[in-house]
């Protein structure tokens, strides 16, 4: 696309098929979107850390006072279900915004470090700085959730921010400059810009000082490849394959209800999501018809009392289709009646699944559980661990030793005992993938270090001539070595008591 010029982008309901037009900025319009966050960031950045937590509460207040029509944006914009929009979008950022809100002047203030002996008149500690202007690239899946929390992090430290929302929901971009704008940000702080991957693109070449990219492994690939010319950071949140273990000695009822909301809610189209299911033996037959006919049962629609949604982005059901296709050619079994409606997509069990299946080694991003019989412990791991991805994963045993043992020997960046997908929106700790689901992690003390620059510096009370400066003599020598003797090697109390009295009196 060339966008010399401004061209529109349209966005589809995936329920009702309306079409949004929107307006994709030209390449002037881009550089100058840089240049205007560059420039505010110069006043942004000199706020104190109480100032910025507190446009975080505004943002809070702003949003925990406008639920519905958070929620009416979303579900317009998307598709999704009533709950899934408020549980999954709007829970978590708001958690987050306030997590940050009341702990971030802590983790991003002063930290003292220790300083070695010999340099005792020296005290030490760690400043965080912000990076300058962060560029968030987000996807559609969560659209709100996955775009307002990097977002925050970055503003909370310091920073301004260029949002490019995925061009599938742009309603959800615009919301989100909406509610920056009611909750009083300074102008350019934060910035919307519409488009799609050429417009993604065209922001890095303008030289942002971070990009912070969720979306799919290969668009990641592409992103660092382009970032790396100019040597700017990227954090990568990619897609998973995530695994469900489950033990013969896991509650059975419980295990079933969690495989279903784990692959099915938001339709499957959760990064985090449960994409392949490994069941012991003992409890396969039993686990397999229950999650069946619990399938079955579920309502796919939209509005407050669907349990599932349609798929909001229309590349996505050919995907899917296609992975069950490939799977059944192989000899899988589809235990449920293959059905799509429109964009409405029911889900699907298949059992007899193995990893020659696109169904158990590439992302589905829909309503798919494939289950797999396992017999040993060791098995079950050796499979979990037969992927490129290591996003999430979730272990299932009425023994919690058993399954960390089990999570200890899983490559993958988060776990789940005894449950699924919640963990991803815990602010309390960082969240990130291992293998090719990603490099870097947010959320936690760490998500706002991510979007930091640290800054060591030392600062020395001594007074007159440091013992180590020139002239070297061969009296230094002897001292250093009894230093290094004393503090790294084993002498015996009486020699360490003397030496440290004449390493005080020698080193000033
Ligand atoms: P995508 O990779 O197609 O697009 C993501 C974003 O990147 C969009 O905004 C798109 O416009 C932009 N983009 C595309 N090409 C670009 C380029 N060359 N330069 C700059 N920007 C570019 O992903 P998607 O289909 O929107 O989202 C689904 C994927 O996101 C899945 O793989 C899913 O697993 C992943 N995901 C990961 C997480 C996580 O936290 N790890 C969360 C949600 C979704």
């Amino acid at each position: 696309m060339d966008i010399d010029k401004p061209q529109a982008i349209k966005s589809v309901n995936p329920v009702t098929g309306a079409l949004t037009e929107y307006r994709v900025p030209s390449s002037d319009e881009i550089n100058a979107t840089v240049r205007d966050a560059r420039e505010s960031f110069d006043s942004w950045k000199e706020l104190d850390l109480e100032d910025r937590s507190g446009y975080l509460g505004q943002i809070r207040d702003v949003m925990v006072g406008e639920l519905d029509w958070i929620v009416g944006e979303i579900t317009e914009d998307t598709g999704k279900v009533d709950v899934e929009a408020l549980m999954s979008d709007v829970l978590p950022t708001v958690e987050i915004i306030n997590y940050y809100e009341k702990e971030g002047p802590d983790i991003l203030g002063r930290e003292k470090r220790k300083t070695p002996f010999y340099l005792r008149q020296t005290e030490s500690y760690v400043e965080y700085d912000p990076l300058g202007v962060v560029l968030v690239i987000s996807p559609w899946n969560y659209p709100l959730q996955l775009s307002m929390i990097p977002t925050i992090s970055a503003l909370m430290a310091g920073n301004t921010v260029i949002l490019k929302p995925s061009e599938v929901t742009p309603l959800t971009g615009k919301l989100s400059e909406e509610i920056m704008k009611r909750a009083g940000l300074p102008e350019n702080v934060f910035q919307v810009v519409q488009g799609g991957g050429e417009v993604g693109s065209q922001l890095i070449d303008a030289g942002p000082d971070k990009v912070f990219f969720t979306g799919s492994v290969e668009t990641g690939k592409k992103i660092a490849r382009q970032a790396s010319d100019q040597l700017i950071p990227v954090e990568l949140e990619l897609g998973g394959k995530d695994p469900m273990i489950v033990f013969d000695d896991a509650d059975l009822d419980r295990a079933v209800e969690g495989a279903l909301y784990g692959a099915f809610s938001n339709a499957g189209q959760i990064c985090v999501s449960v994409e392949r299911c490994y069941v012991q033996s003992g409890i396969y037959e039993e686990f397999v018809e229950s999650v069946t006919s619990r399938t079955m049962e579920l309502t796919v629609g939209t509005g407050r009392d669907a349990d599932i949604g349609p798929i909001i982005s229309p590349h996505q059901l050919e995907v899917i289709e296609e992975q069950v296709t490939d799977a059944v050619d192989k000899g899988a079994r589809l235990l449920t009646e293959m059905k799509r409606n429109g964009n409405f997509f029911y889900p699907q069990v298949l059992v007899d699944v193995d990893h020659s299946m696109k169904v158990m080694t590439e992302e589905t991003f829909g309503p798919l559980l494939p289950i797999k019989r396992f017999d040993s412990e060791s098995e079950a791991i050796e499979l979990a661990n037969d992927s490129r991805y290591g996003l999430n994963s979730s272990v299932w045993s009425s023994d919690v030793r058993r399954a960390e043992r089990a999570v200890r020997k899983l490559d993958v960046g988060n776990s789940f005992i005894n449950d699924v997908v919640k963990n991803s929106g815990n602010p309390y700790l960082p969240f990130g993938g291992a293998k090719q689901s990603g490099i870097g992690a947010y959320h936690g003390p760490e998500g706002l270090k991510a979007f930091s620059r640290r800054k060591s510096v030392m600062v020395s009370r001594g007074r007159g001539k440091e013992p180590n400066w020139f002239p070297y003599t061969g009296g230094l020598y002897d001292v250093l070595k009894r230093l290094i003797r004393t503090l790294f090697g084993e002498p015996g109390p009486m020699e360490k008591v003397k030496n440290y009295v004449s390493l005080f009196r020698e080193l000033g």
